[in-house]
């Protein structure tokens, strides 16, 4: 089966490259701004504005003949190009969204850019990409240093199971990254080598999740400790920023701290829940979680950071592609079903269950357990008793569905090529990445 499956790996730049990486991140954003420029201006005359390969003509032809524009050949022409495309799809995104309806934050009109306000990134789509080693080689940069090996691609692409097809390098806090979009052909097994097994996991606000499963036991995988540690030293550092003067160069500093602090989180964060969805889908044929309504959770600011933290929606994402990678498969349970609030021995269910009560406690049949494992106690019920009943809402996440798995960098760009669910809340998510482990 072939997959899409991205690729990331750290930068370590020479001081030309990196001069290279922001003069390509700069045309990216000047080649946006223009276009939407354009686009408005044509908007206002017609109605109706230029789509990416227009963009993309009126640029080529105005850039030789506009002095202001000299530059233009001191990066590559993927850079300009991409940057057109990406507008493109955030302008059609605009329109659709308001068309269809559906719930949860609406892409706004697309915004310009402004240097140090905007992610800086560009992205080539053709051009010689390659990995070996611990370097990276991109068209016009040339070869440079990563931080860790490239080699699980690297031998991929040597023996002709892996194709590049996109890459983009972005910046976060200090550090460049680039994502390789890559197409895997993977091997998928007609049947997971465990059929049979099944657990239900409650990806939780307190742990990184907790699961019970077919055999009784309880799986509790806590937070990394280094993760509880970063988040310790992030509430710190914002603390400590909140207390700087606005506009001063010591508000600028402690910025870029804190920058860094939730880069190194979010690394280590996605790092601990791909190790622990990679071990979930080896051992379980299926695995059931519920849907929380994220786009909806979000709105509650204290709960917000709770869920983010733990990277809700990139756990279901990655549970998704990687069950399916083992011949398993993710039950999604219902928004609505009540996996907290059920008794998992008697099947009561309660009125009311505050999120501060983490002990559930039974009135019918006197059941007193962990309010997390209870959920999950539930959830594998629901797995056993068959997923269809559960999928009303179109929940289950199969092979073919999740076992796509785009890459996107930049906020704001679309999702392509999943269930309206997934690709909600992957955008509810943020920015994420995978890489194979
Ligand atoms: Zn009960």
């Amino acid at each position: 089966m072939q997959v899409t499956q991205a690729y990331r790996f750290a930068l370590d730049p020479a001081p030309a490259q990196e001069r290279a990486l922001r003069s390509h991140a700069g045309a990216a954003r000047f080649a946006w701004n223009w276009g939407l420029a354009k686009c408005i201006e044509r908007y206002g005359a017609e109605k109706r504005w230029y789509s990416g390969a227009e963009l993309h003509k009126l640029w080529n032809a105005e850039k030789k003949t506009d002095p202001a524009f000299v530059w233009w050949g001191e990066n590559s022409k993927c850079a300009y190009q991409e940057a057109f495309r990406d507008l493109d799809r955030a302008l059609r995104d605009f329109v659709k969204s308001g068309k269809d309806g559906r719930k949860g934050r609406r892409p706004g009109f697309p915004r310009f850019k402004k240097r140090g306000r905007c992610r800086d990134s560009f992205r080539f789509g053709s051009g010689v990409m390659r990995c070996e080693g611990t370097t990276v080689t991109l068209p016009r940069l040339g070869t440079m240093r990563t931080h860790e090996s490239t080699r699980k691609l690297a031998r991929r692409l040597a023996n002709g199971t892996a194709r590049i097809l996109s890459a983009t390098v972005s910046r976060t806090a200090q550090r460049w990254h680039v994502s390789f979009t890559v197409e895997v052909e993977r091997g998928i097994p007609e049947r997971h080598t465990r059929p049979g097994s099944a657990i239900g996991i409650d990806l939780g606000v307190k742990t990184l999740l907790m699961g019970a499963d077919h055999n009784g036991n309880v799986i509790e995988i806590p937070g990394p400790r280094p993760l509880r540690a970063a988040l310790h030293r992030l509430r710190r550092a914002s603390r400590a920023h909140s207390r700087k003067k606005p506009g001063s160069a010591n508000r600028r500093k402690s910025a870029a701290r804190l920058a860094r602090i939730h880069a190194r989180v979010a690394g280590i964060r996605a790092d601990a829940l791909h190790k622990a969805t990679t071990d979930l889908a080896r051992r379980y044929e299926t695995v059931a979680a519920e849907d929380l309504n994220v786009a909806g959770m979000t709105r509650n600011r204290r709960l917000a950071r709770a869920i983010s933290d733990q990277g809700f929606g990139q756990a279901r994402r990655m549970l998704g592609y990687k069950t399916a990678w083992t011949g398993g498969q993710l039950i999604v349970a219902d928004r609505f079903y009540p996996s907290s609030k059920t008794c998992s021995a008697c099947g009561t269910v309660k009125a009311k269950l505050a999120l501060s009560e983490r002990t559930y406690s039974c009135g019918s049949c006197g059941l007193v357990m962990d309010r997390d494992v209870n959920a999950a106690r539930n959830l594998l019920g629901l797995a056993a008793s068959g997923a269809e009943s559960v999928n009303a809402c179109g929940g289950t996440v199969r092979p073919g569905l999740a076992g796509h798995v785009p890459v996107n960098q930049e906020p704001g760009t679309p999702h392509g090529g999943k269930t309206g669910t997934a690709a909600r809340q992957q955008a509810a998510a943020g920015q994420e990445f995978t890489h194979a482990h």
